[in-house]
């Protein structure tokens, strides 16, 4: 029978344990001498015959780094992929294996070189640095028995305090190469975002907390410390909870209620105080506490698991009151800054402003707002980049290649300079099509193309002048409102809209009024939580029920404009009396702008976006009296495909070259020719060379897109006869092909689709 659990004895037996381990720790500098003495410490405290610790090498392979017991001669030698065999388990799984019987356990493979055959008994615990695997501590005996729960749970304590020293490099050792943590070259593999290379340093969004003192030898001191730290930490959570009632959406609400949870459970004070009881500092107490959650919620309902984030962040705001480290040192932001994220909000990502160099995100969407701002600042974004968070440190040497979608960490020398000849050949790539700045976009059978940029920040404005566009096409206004932490006055948006229009010198300007919802919160306004949110309360919608921000808004523009010519389109209008009903809150303005003699635009146009396909259907009445269109093709054919541009699961499956997608806007083109009404694509597509060549070639004669793609799409609208494309898409209309990739790029020449 398994002896019974007994906290006192585990406090005590594992309090003996950490001491010799800091007593080790201290008195020794070798590395490996350090991991030696430690294993053998284990043995005679636990009484068992083998004690072995198993470190992370490479992303997915353990090696057997010391032993007490095994075979000495398999030290450095003995290695396994994650999953293989017992240890293997542990470390993938993240869970103990106690077994009385290691050979009948399922998985067990039999290592020779360690003579670990004579060992019946096995128990392996993960070392785990806030729910990461950093290795394994084995003890093995004999005599074939469970091992107690109160010697897993020292060796769990044991666990926790190796997992600091090995981030802290206690374990680096020469003679072995253990090399210290992070700082080993490493890739990482994630979505493209966008294209580009850029070289930087890590500039973590969230710097990571660096636990010097995972023992203690004072566990009183360390409790009171801990108990100061979760008052503050309660506070901050009161305040927040203040604060939400006024301005927090559910799913906020949610997160600090799940915050508000955790800062008064008994249960999770307790847990940390009984490992500061085992020998563990406050902080390697908090830090064991949220691996144990995190395995133990891993495991529970999804819901529960959507909390983990949440847990994260508390923990590290627990452990950032206990160190004192902060979230982020803005004099310490490193020269070309590379940002690293777990999820960045569109604001956040503005804040930065256009520093930035590249984003690497571990999660992110490519769809998401936070993406189309990254493009708009001409910066390579990976997104879904796993494993990235757990490797980088600030500062760390990275190079992003958004072209292939990867990120290399503290590079080699010869991916350095794989890359850096990269970079210069994208460099030349670019010289080239600034020769091409001040040439029409003429197709080789004679139609111009307007090229036009997206912009939404007064930064963006310089890379117009520089891309040789002939205007703005899309300048989406809301950026401005999601930067700053309360709605922006009239006349701070009176002087913005002014110096936009300084910037353009004359030329068209096409400002979208307010779109945000969705993706696109504003930290100052309230709002409700929504099942669908995409589809829901957003753009035109909200300005229309909120009519005051909508006629603030247009007052600003038509004060900035000050007589000068001003085109105004409003977000995803999808029914004619939307628009009409925006149409003459736009028209009272100007009649009270009149009244008070401010200066009126004789020039003065009145569009809509088309981004749902009711629009395309609307009574000719809409057509009449729309002034230009503006299809929004992000929202467009997430509506068409009826496929989410933030899912990363479905985004792709349907692409603008899709015959349906082209036939409908084909229709839209031929309505607005019908009623003469201007007509623009801007949305990413149209930034794209093989996709604005067809979107061209089926009528389309005024593009908007990010400013980095005007060379390249205008290179290959010089190079493409836009009747052959149009006829090749009339083919594979009669031959019934669906994707016309293929087809066209052997139409145009594959040679001449470059990317920059
Ligand atoms: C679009 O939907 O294509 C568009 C340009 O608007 P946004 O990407 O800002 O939603
Ligand atoms: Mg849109």
């Amino acid at each position: 029978m398994e002896p019974e659990y007994n906290g006192l004895e585990v406090a005590d037996r594992s309090r003996r344990l950490l001491d010799g381990l800091l007593e080790i720790l201290e008195s020794i500098d070798d590395g490996q001498a350090r991991l030696d003495r430690i294993t053998d410490r284990i043995t005679t405290i636990l009484e068992t015959d083998v004690c072995s610790v198993y470190l992370l090498r490479t992303a997915d392979s353990l090696e057997l780094c010391a032993t007490q017991g095994l075979n000495p001669q398999a030290v450095h030698v003995t290695r396994m992929q994650m999953g293989e065999g017992l240890v293997g388990r542990v470390a993938q799984e993240l869970i103990p294996i106690n077994t009385a019987n290691a050979p009948t356990e399922p998985g067990f493979r039999y290592m020779p070189e360690t003579g670990e055959e004579m060992y019946a008994s096995f128990l392996g615990v993960p070392i785990l640095q806030r729910g990461t695997p950093l290795g394994v501590l084995v003890v093995q005996s004999k005599e074939s028995r469970r091992f107690s729960e109160a010697e897993t749970q020292i060796l769990k304590v044991v666990a926790s305090a190796l997992a600091d020293m090995t981030e802290l490099g206690k374990f680096v050792s020469d003679q072995y190469a253990i090399s210290a943590p992070h700082t080993r070259p490493a890739q990482f593999q994630g979505s493209i975002g966008q294209e580009g290379i850029a070289e930087g340093q890590v500039l973590l969004h969230e710097s990571r907390v660096v636990v010097a003192n995972p023992i203690t030898d004072d566990p009183e001191k360390e409790i009171l410390r801990l108990s100061k730290a979760l008052e503050k930490l309660r506070g901050q959570v009161d305040e927040m909870t203040a604060t939400s009632t006024l301005n927090a959406t559910d799913e906020q609400r949610a997160i600090i209620e799940t915050y508000r949870m955790f800062a008064n459970s008994r249960g999770w004070v307790q847990r940390m105080e009984a490992n500061i009881r085992s020998g563990l500092s406050a902080e390697a107490s908090v830090e064991k506490e949220q691996s144990d959650t995190r395995t133990r919620m891993s495991r529970a309902e999804p819901y529960l698991r959507d909390r983990l984030h949440d847990l994260d962040d508390l923990s590290i705001r627990l452990l950032r009151l206990l160190t004192g480290q902060a979230r982020l040192d803005r004099q310490k932001i490193p020269r070309n800054p590379i940002l690293v994220a777990r999820q960045i909000g569109t604001g956040e990502l503005i804040e930065y402003g256009a520093k930035l160099k590249a984003v690497v995100l571990e999660e992110g969407s490519v769809g998401s707002h936070a993406a189309i701002i990254a493009r708009a600042n001409a910066i390579p974004l990976l997104v879904h980049t796993e494993g990235i968070l757990s490797e980088a440190l600030n500062g760390d040497p990275i190079l992003v290649d958004g072209d292939s979608g990867t990120a290399y960490l503290r590079p080699s020398k010869k991916i350095a300079v794989t890359v850096r000849n990269k970079i210069a050949q994208r460099k030349q790539l670019e010289l080239r099509y600034q020769g091409l700045r001040d040439l029409p976009a003429i197709s080789r059978d004679g139609v111009t193309i307007s090229l036009n940029i997206n912009a939404g920040l007064l930064p963006h404005l310089p890379n117009f002048a520089r891309s040789g566009a002939d205007g703005v096409g899309l300048f989406r206004t809301e950026l401005k409102f999601l930067a700053t932490n309360r709605m922006p006055r009239r006349e701070e948006l009176v002087q913005y809209y002014r110096l936009v229009l300084d910037s353009a010198k004359g030329c068209p300007v096409c400002f979208r009024t307010l779109d945000i919802g969705s993706d696109k919160l504003l930290r100052y306004m309230k709002r409700d939580e929504e099942p669908n949110p995409a589809m829901g309360w957003r753009a035109i919608r909200v300005g229309l029920d909120r009519p005051y921000v909508l006629k603030m808004q247009l007052q600003a523009l038509v004060r900035a404009a000050n007589g000068r010519p001003l085109s105004v389109m409003f977000p995803l209008v999808a029914e004619t009396s939307e628009f009409e009903q925006a149409r003459t809150i736009f028209l009272d303005v100007i009649r009270n702008e009149t009244a008070r003699n401010r200066a009126i635009s004789s020039d003065l146009k009145i569009g809509a976006m088309l981004e749902t396909p009711s629009l395309a259907f609307a009574p000719d009445r809409f057509f009449q009296q729309v002034d230009y269109l503006s299809i929004g093709g992000n929202d467009l054919q997430q509506f068409f495909f009826a496929a989410d541009r933030q899912n990363e699961l479905v985004r792709r499956r349907y692409g603008t070259l899709n015959i349906s997608y082209l036939r409908f806007v084909r229709f839209i083109v031929e309505r607005c020719a019908k009623f003469d009404v201007m007509l623009s694509y801007c949305g990413e597509a149209a930034g794209r060379p093989l996709e604005a060549v067809c979107l061209a070639a089926i009528g389309l004669r005024q593009l908007s897109m990010r400013a980095s793609s005007v060379g390249s799409t205008k290179h290959l609208i010089r190079h493409s006869d836009l009747s052959a494309v149009r006829a090749a898409i009339e083919a594979a209309e009669t031959d019934g092909t669906e994707d016309l990739r293929t087809r066209l790029a052997s139409e145009i020449g594959v040679e001449h689709i470059l990317t920059p």
